[in-house]
C-alpha cells in the first residue's frame, strides 16, 4: 500500500540550466517541439506535458537542461545561497543539485561536493562538467569526517544535506516495487529505517556545527515521517541551541509536513501521487535577532 504507481497524467519537468542558458531561450527552444510553460514556482523549472522523453534531446546532451522533478529542483532553492557564498553540499552524487546551487550562485563563490561513494565521484563530476560550472570542489569523503572547526571552512555559509534515504517517496517512479524484496515490504523494515535515520540526524547535527553557517536545508526522497519529521524533530532542539529556527521556504506551497510537533507547519513535503514525488524538505535558518535576544 505504501507504494502508488506514477500517475500517468503528471507533467514532466525539466531545470533549465542557467549557467548554460537562460529560461526564455529554453523555452523558446522547446516550444517548437512541444507544448512547455513555465513552472508557477520556480523561474528556472519548465513543464512539459505527461510522458514528455526527452532523454536524447540536445538541449539535455549539452547540458542547458536537466531532467530534474519539481521536488527535487525546489531543495536548493529553499537554501537560495547568495553569489559568493560558501557552500557545502554534504551527499552530492550524483550532482543535480550541487549544480542547481552553482547555477543560483551565478559563477560565484564557492562549493564543496562532498560524496562518501567513490563510484559516484565519478557520476559527480561527470554532472559538474556537463553543467559548466568551476567553482565547485569535489571532495571524496565522509561529511561527518569533515572538521567544521578546520580554517578551511571557516566562511562556510550554507549546507544542503540531501543523505541517503530509504527512497520511499520515489520507489514507484523507479518501478521499485516490482521487485521480490520491496514487494514483501522489506523497504519498510523498521531497522532499516532507524539506522537511515540515525545517519540522517547524526549528519544534521554535523552542518551545524560549521561555524559561520546561517542556512541548513535537509531533503530526502522518503515518505517516512522516521526519516523526515522525526529526525528533525528530535534535532530541533539542538538546532535552537545553536541559534537556529525552521523556517518555510515555499509559503505558498500546498503541503506542509506532518502535524506531528510545533513548528512542523515549517516543513515542505510532497507526494508521489499529486506531484509525482515524495520529497521533504526542512529550512533552518540562523534568527536574526539572537544576538540581540542574547544582551
Ligand atoms: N543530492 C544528490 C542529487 O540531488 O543528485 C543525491 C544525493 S543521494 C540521496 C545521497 C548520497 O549521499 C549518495 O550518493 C551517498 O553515497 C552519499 N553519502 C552517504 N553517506 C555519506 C556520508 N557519510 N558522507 C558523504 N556522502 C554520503
Amino acid at each position: 500500500a505504501l507504494h502508488q504507481l506514477p500517475d500517468v497524467s503528471l507533467p514532466r519537468y525539466v531545470r533549465v540550466n542557467t549557467l548554460k542558458l537562460d529560461v526564455d531561450s529554453a523555452l523558446l527552444e522547446l516550444q517548437e517541439k512541444y507544448s512547455v510553460e513555465k513552472d508557477d514556482l520556480l523561474p528556472d523549472l519548465l513543464k512539459l506535458p505527461p510522458g514528455t522523453d526527452l532523454h536524447d534531446h540536445p538541449l539535455v546532451n549539452n547540458g542547458s537542461i536537466f531532467m530534474q522533478g519539481k521536488a527535487s529542483s525546489m531543495v536548493a532553492p529553499a537554501l537560495n545561497p547568495e553569489p559568493g557564498w560558501e557552500v557545502i553540499d554534504a551527499c552530492a552524487a550524483p550532482g543535480n543539485k550541487t549544480v542547481h546551487l552553482a547555477a543560483l550562485m551565478k559563477r560565484k563563490g564557492r562549493i564543496t561536493a562532498c560524496e562518501l561513494n567513490k563510484q559516484r565521484i565519478k557520476r559527480l563530476k561527470e554532472t559538474i562538467k556537463l553543467s559548466g560550472a568551476s567553482n565547485i570542489h569535489v571532495l571524496n569523503e565522509d561529511f561527518l569526517n569533515i572538521d567544521p572547526k578546520a580554517p578551511s571552512y571557516s566562511k562556510v555559509k550554507a549546507v544542503l544535506l540531501d543523505p541517503s534515504c530509504s527512497g520511499s517517496g520515489t520507489a514507484a517512479s523507479r518501478l521499485d516495487h516490482l521487485l521480490p524484496s520491496k514487494a514483501a515490504g522489506q523497504d519498510t523494515d523498521i531497522e532499516r529505517l532507524n539506522k537511515l535515520a540515525a545517519f540522517q540526524r547524526k549528519a544534521l547535527q554535523h552542518a551545524l556545527n560549521f561555524p559561520a553557517v546561517e542556512k541548513i536545508v535537509y531533503s530526502t526522497c522518503s515518505i517516512n515521517q522516521i526519516e523526515n519529521e522525526d529526525v528533525i524533530n528530535s534535532v530541533l532542539p539542538i538546532a535552537e541551541s545553536h541559534g537556529f529556527e525552521l523556517v518555510n521556504p515555499f509559503p505558498e506551497w500546498h503541503c506542509r509536513g506532518l502535524p506531528v510537533f510545533k513548528g512542523s507547519e515549517n516543513l515542505i513535503r510532497t507526494h508521489p501521487a499529486t506531484d509525482g514525488e515524495g520529497f521533504f524538505i526542512a529550512l533552518f535558518a540562523k534568527k536574526k535577532n539572537e544576538q540581540r535576544k542574547k544582551k
